[in-house]
């Protein structure tokens, strides 16, 4: 941070002068470094369960005559597997994020039936731990983008919340629309985030309690994702909260107008 880095030629033009070319190359350079973060990260990420299952498959082998050895070791490798098809999902959809304007033919999205989906669709998981997820509030106007991406950051936030939070507790998803904009808040009543690690949760792979994380299925890139697809959004995303006070995450998106939204129409029935 506050580093310039330039790329300084000198030629001589006549005998009292020189030429100083001075190149900036700090944002090339800044990539560079996130590129060479990135995959050693990924590397790192990946070598502990990918030496997990050869392990497994070894014990498995060598069990041969302990039905009871082999369906313990046949369940952990399973979860074993489960875990990378995740990280391997994750990274992929995050590089993708992380090019250029991956949202070029966006639609209007109508975010109240979108994040009801989205409720919905980690119905399961929030039965499995008897906490009640509860919708309130509506938006205006629809927003412009790919329904896909607004799915999975809003799916990132409510399996979030349910993953961290204990067991007969309430989870409640706020939608609201202001000034233009329309904001998206995932309320739980979990362990809390200290102020200190509110920045970092969302740099990939940075976790407040690793072993917390990786217990419950994370990949540690999740809200990553989520701040991704705002960015790509033209959004952004806000976390309020404190130790054994819950947290907030909200996500805010500007809203489409009536006259953009006649000419969106327009496009998508051409
Ligand atoms: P993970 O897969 O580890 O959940 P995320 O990128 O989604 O990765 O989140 C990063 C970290 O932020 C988590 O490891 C966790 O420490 C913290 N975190 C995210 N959401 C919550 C929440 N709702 N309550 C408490 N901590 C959270």
């Amino acid at each position: 941070r506050g580093v310039l880095v330039l790329n300084v030629r000198i030629a001589p033009v006549a005998d009292e002068y020189i030429l100083l070319l001075a190149d900036d190359r700090t944002e090339i350079t800044r990539a560079q470094a996130i590129r060479t973060d990135f995959v050693a990260n990924v590397s790192h990420e990946l070598k502990t369960p990918v030496g997990a299952v050869g392990l497994l498959a070894e014990a498995i082998e060598g069990s041969a005559d302990d039905p009871e050895a082999v369906r313990h070791f046949s369940r952990r490798l399973h979860k074993e597997a489960e875990r990378l098809t995740s990280l391997v999902h994750d990274i992929i959809e995050l590089s993708r994020l992380q090019g250029a304007d991956v949202v070029q033919q966006g639609k209007l999205v109508e975010l109240n039936r979108l994040v009801q989906d989205a409720v919905d669709r980690n119905r399961l998981p929030a039965e499995h731990k008897n906490i009640t997820v509860k919708v309130g509030g509506s938006a205006e106007r629809p927003v412009h983008g790919d329904p896909e991406l607004l799915m999975t950051a809003l799916r990132n936030l409510i399996d979030n919340a349910i993953r961290y939070s204990p067991e007969n507790t309430r989870i409640g998803v706020g939608i609201r629309s202001r000034d233009g904009t329309v904001s998206i808040s995932v309320k739980d009543q979990g362990p809390g985030i200290p102020e200190s690690e509110q920045d970092r949760i969302f740099e990939r792979f940075y976790r407040v309690d690793a072993a917390r994380s990786r217990q419950t299925g994370g990949t540690g890139l999740g809200l990553s994702i989520v701040k991704h697809v705002m960015a790509q959004h033209g959004g952004e995303i806000s976390v309020w909260s404190a130790p054994g006070q819950g947290s907030t995450f909200t996500v805010t998106l500007p809203e489409v107008d009536e006259a953009a939204e006649r000419d969106l129409e327009r496009g998508e029935a051409e």
